[in-house]
């Protein structure tokens, strides 16, 4: 039986659904099941028994991300299992440590897949040229293959198993390490992060300055979404470049992506027109967010917006 090494990542005790979507990958096909994770979490064991997962590692001992200390550990996991694939999240720790251990273990690496199947032989896809066309790859020898999955892309599947679950913990140590984590500040929100969110609310230029960015997180409110922006707000300082979206921000699929006051340039859909539902709200009815758009309300969005939150608030 082929063994599959999945990277956990939680999130307040509970399975982030990045890392479940990596997960749903392997339900309904027969894998030896192995999964590791960082940090202390004692509600994890039984979670990952649901996903039919035989063996834990967890590493305990981090305080700090660390780049070598995470390549340390998943290489100690990896040596031990020696998985046919290896997979996780595609995010700024996985982009960073990854890549490391494929080099480490001449392994092949694809980040940044929004389609794949593992079964009889492993196929994915993933964008190339900023969204414009797609390859499809199909990987037919035996070496191990390390994948990082896009977020939001693949439909979670819980088995519901109750597997015997085998806990490994495992300690690193990296002597004259060439990176240092100084400080670790956190977001400015709570909510989620652009690239996990199901929801999301972006405003751009239409907007006219920044304090009316408030509209846009009235109307996020109800919808449980995250707020995100163009490039255009951005450089003008309107709001941080960790809410940027597009070719050079960030990249979202999220199952609903409402584009207030944008006009839909290349660049920007280059990071969102993997959502599964567009809403564009804009004056013109020729801006090219029209052209993507699932639902178009053409429309001075001082009025629109408004009316929009005053509805959803009364649902
Ligand atoms: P604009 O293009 O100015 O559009 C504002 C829109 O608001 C217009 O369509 C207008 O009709 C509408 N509007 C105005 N008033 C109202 C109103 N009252 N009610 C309703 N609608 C109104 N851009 C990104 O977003 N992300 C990127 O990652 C990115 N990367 C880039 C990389 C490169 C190398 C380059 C060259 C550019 C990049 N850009 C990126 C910039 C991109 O080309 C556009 O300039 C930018 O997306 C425009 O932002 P915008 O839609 O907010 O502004």
């Amino acid at each position: 039986m082929k063994t599959a090494l999945i990277f956990i990542e939680t999130s307040q005790g509970k399975i982030k659904k990045s890392s479940q979507e990596a997960l749903s990958v392997f339900a309904g096909n027969e894998f030896n099941l192995i999964t590791c994770s960082v940090g202390e979490d004692s509600s994890l064991p039984i979670e990952l028994k649901s996903w039919g997962v035989k063996k834990h590692f967890v590493c305990e001992g981090l305080k700090t991300y660390n780049p070598e200390s995470y390549q340390n550990f998943l290489a100690q996991v990896f040596e031990t299992t020696q998985p046919q694939f290896f997979l996780a999240s595609s995010n700024n720790l996985s982009r960073d440590v990854f890549p490391r251990l494929a080099a480490q273990f001449n392994a092949a690496y694809m980040s940044d897949v929004t389609e794949i199947s593992v079964s009889p032989e492993l196929v994915v896809r993933r964008p190339l040229y900023s969204g414009k066309c797609s390859a499809q790859v199909t990987y037919t020898d035996e070496s191990a293959k390390i994948i990082l999955i896009r977020p939001n892309q693949i439909e979670v599947k819980c088995p519901n198993k109750s597997e015997n679950l085998d806990v490994v913990k495992l300690n690193v140590e990296v002597k004259n390490s060439r990176s240092q984590t100084l400080t670790i500040e956190s977001g400015e929100t709570e909510v989620l992060d652009l690239t996990e969110a199901e929801t999301i609310v972006s405003g751009g230029r239409g907007l006219k300055e920044a304090e009316n960015f408030k509209l846009l997180h009235d109307l996020a409110a109800p919808l449980g979404a995250t707020v995100g922006a163009s490039r255009a707000v951005v450089d003008l300082g309107w709001v941080g470049h960790n809410l940027q979206v597009g070719q050079t921000g960030k990249t979202v699929a999220p199952t609903l992506y409402v584009a207030v006051g944008i006009s839909g340039a290349i660049q920007h859909l280059a990071g969102m027109s993997g959502s599964k539902n567009i809403v564009a709200i804009n004056k013109d009815e020729k801006a090219p967010i029209f052209q993507k758009a699932t639902y178009g309300i053409v429309g001075d969005l001082f009025e629109v917006v408004p009316l929009l939150t005053e509805k959803l608030k009364s649902l």
